[in-house]
């Protein structure tokens, strides 16, 4: 369905100015507190994402602390945030903007996009915002805005639909570009919201609105069903001696790469059965404490957890235990003991473990 945006420009343009939050990133026209912040925001709330931010910049200030700081450094900045290789990629682009551009980032759309991690929408969100350069930058806010104002039914989910969107866009950007991207982005935010109904009567385009004309507002966007995610259940085991306990690193690949972890084991075991499996192990009598069951929920798969700390102080092992590398043993095999203090500063555990890293 054809509609001209046009139209609803200058009202979002008001109603951005009088209504705008406040944001640590915003109006500082600063192209690398825009990309910093637009990554953040594409995986967690503004309220969470604030502090989040100034962490960040506050330790690496400019493209060039970013493309130097160690990895597993960065990782720690980062962690909380989840989708890690988002952060990796900064880094990957941030070394590529040192060599290339001097540490700055460029002008120019084109030239942005072809930065690792960088799309459509954060090319877009950086050029207009930091450049002013006219460009759409249509996430998921301003599919769902759009759509609703033009009463559309398109699947939102469809790269075809949104290339469409930012075409339709492109040829209504108005001179303030970056403050027309943010309207449309911070309206999704704060009224046409994506969970329940929408506050259409604050909304500074409803006499335009055709989804709301037509009592349509709750049945845009149109998305097709979700497969339901893999339900896996683990048993999370934190081996405890002297104050140290066990964490391991995780594969390069796959699922949280190269981010560390507690032990853990397929399926759920009950006291009994982790008695068996630790005396089998020759781990006799060691004194177990539940930490209680957790979820978390990934984009495609669920952890069900069931977690134990494991007190060693009182067991001989096998192997004298090695506090600063690793422990070379059967059952730790890829495992290092860390402090509580280790675990809080160095090492990155993903939010997964939070509800047990908590109880250390
Ligand atoms: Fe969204 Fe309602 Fe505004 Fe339409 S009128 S754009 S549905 S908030």
């Amino acid at each position: 369905m054809n509609y001209n945006y046009k139209d609803i420009v200058p009202y979002l343009l008001d109603w951005y100015d009088l209504n705008k939050r406040i944001l640590p990133w915003r109006d500082q026209n600063n192209p690398y507190y825009t990309w910093v912040s637009e990554i953040m925001l594409q995986q967690t709330r503004v309220e969470a994402v604030k502090l989040y931010f100034e962490r960040f910049i506050t330790e690496l200030p400019t493209i060039h602390a970013l493309a130097a700081v160690d990895e597993m450094r960065l990782l720690k900045l980062w962690e909380g945030l989840g989708y890690y290789n988002r952060v990796k990629n900064m880094q990957k682009a941030a070394i590529i903007l040192v060599e290339e551009y001097s540490g700055k980032m460029p002008a120019d759309y084109e030239a942005l996009l072809k930065l690792p991690g960088i799309g459509s929408y954060t090319a877009g969100a950086i050029s207009s915002i930091a450049f002013s350069i006219p460009v759409p930058a249509v996430d998921g806010n301003v599919l769902r805005v759009t759509k609703r104002i033009a009463a559309s039914f398109d699947d939102i989910t469809k790269p075809k639909v949104k290339k469409e969107l930012e075409e339709d866009l492109k040829k209504i950007m108005p001179e303030r570009a970056g403050d027309f991207n943010q309207s449309l982005m911070e309206l999704g935010a704060t009224v046409c919201i994506p969970n329940g109904k929408p506050l259409c009567d604050k909304c500074p385009v409803m006499h335009l609105c055709n989804a709301f004309k037509t009592g349509k507002e709750l049945m845009i966007p149109v998305k097709p069903k979700k497969k339901p995610r893999k339900v896996e259940d683990k048993t999370i085991l934190i081996f405890s001696k002297d104050n140290r306990y066990t964490i391991r690193k995780r594969p390069d690949k796959g699922l949280l790469p190269g981010l560390w972890e507690f032990l853990s084991l397929d399926g759920h075991y009950s006291m009994l059965k982790l008695e068996e499996e630790l005396d089998s192990k020759g781990i006799h009598n060691a004194k177990i404490t539940s930490l209680g069951e957790a979820v978390h929920i990934f984009s495609h798969v669920e952890w069900n957890m069931k977690g134990y700390m494991i007190h060693l102080d009182n067991q001989l092992l096998k192997e004298p235990i090695v506090y600063s590398d690793s422990l070379e043993d059967e059952l730790f095999s890829g495992c290092i003991w860390v402090s509580k203090e280790d675990i809080n500063e160095k090492y990155t555990l993903p939010s997964a473990f939070s509800a047990y890293k908590n109880v250390i």
